[in-house]
């Protein structure tokens, strides 16, 4: 595996692949690995001949100087992971290398931004597009690939890919959780033993809100019923639970004539903020 903390020789590794007829898979992460970053790792590496990986905490990003301060870092059982996982390439640059300057360039995402993940963490979505942007400019891959566990992620990238036309397919794969139902994150790590037990209340939460809806429960009972199961338990708090057409992510209030229907839910550990979701059929 071919470790590239420079841009330059990196590109000069995917010009070479690309020269040779080869297809290229982009896998941009944090680090920090875990099963769902290699899942995606795995989708890559079925439709490419090369699969990059990126490992880069990128700053602007965290509207949370502590959270960013605290973002686990595992960068060599990362990398024995990509390894062996048969990862092709992992470009992990620092700080300087992505913004030699400090950067002023904004990205606005309408509706996209202004719900959910976009409303408690301002500024993020802004940060996510312009790494992806520069990650997609360097390696200009053919396909890059996204969990669905960041969602409104996924469905800003993909406004950012059409409305710049960057010449590539986005590929979204399915939430990895733990066998207990937690979604898989970086930030698991953080949790003391009683947020780790406490922490399922999420996903279960999403369960029995999507049992709720399906029996004809009415959304907002359905809001008063999560926001009791999640704070009622130990060191946990809802930040918010929406349903939502996850397509073009306008809240819902009730189910007639919703289309791809979603349901995301963020909330507190501790100080560890946690995410997940799930469609409704
Ligand atoms: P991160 O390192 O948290 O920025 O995540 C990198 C990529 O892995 C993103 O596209 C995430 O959506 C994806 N990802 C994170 N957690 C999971 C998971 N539990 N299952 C599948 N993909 C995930």
């Amino acid at each position: 595996m071919e470790i590239f903390k420079q841009i330059a020789p990196l590109k000069i590794f995917v010009e070479g692949i690309k020269r040779s007829g080869k297809t290229i898979g982009l896998v941009p992460t944090m680090g920090a690995l875990h099963r769902g970053h290699i899942s995606l790792i795995e989708a890559s590496k079925s439709q490419n001949t090369v699969t990059v990986a990126s490992i880069y905490v990128n700053p602007t990003q965290f509207n949370n100087p502590l959270d960013l301060q605290k973002y686990p870092k595992t960068t060599e059982k990362d990398l024995e992971m990509l390894e062996k996982a048969g990862c092709d390439a992992v470009f992990s640059p620092n700080d300087d290398e992505m913004y030699p300057e400090a950067s002023i360039l904004k990205f606005e995402f309408g509706s996209l931004d202004k719900v959910m993940e976009g409303k408690y963490r301002p500024g993020h979505f802004s940060g996510v597009a312009l790494v992806v942007s520069k990650l997609f400019n360097i390696i200009e891959p053919h396909n890059a690939y996204f969990g669905q566990k960041d969602w409104q992620q996924f469905a800003i990238i993909r406004q950012l890919v059409a409305e710049l036309k960057f010449n590539l397919v986005l590929s979204s794969v399915p939430i990895q959780r733990e066998s207990d139902g937690l979604a898989m994150s970086s930030r698991n790590l953080r949790l003391n033993e009683t947020q780790r037990v406490h922490a399922t209340i999420f996903y279960h939460a999403l369960v029995m809100a999507r049992g709720a809806l399906k029996g004809g429960k009415e959304i907002e009972a359905v809001k008063k019923a999560v926001t009791e199961m999640v704070n009622q338990k130990p060191e946990m708090r809802l930040e918010y639970f929406e349903l939502a057409n996850s397509k073009n992510l306008n809240i819902l209030d009730n189910l007639d004539n919703a289309i791809v229907p979603i349901l995301c839910i963020a909330g507190y550990a501790g100080e560890v903020r946690l995410i997940d979701n799930m469609f409704l059929d």
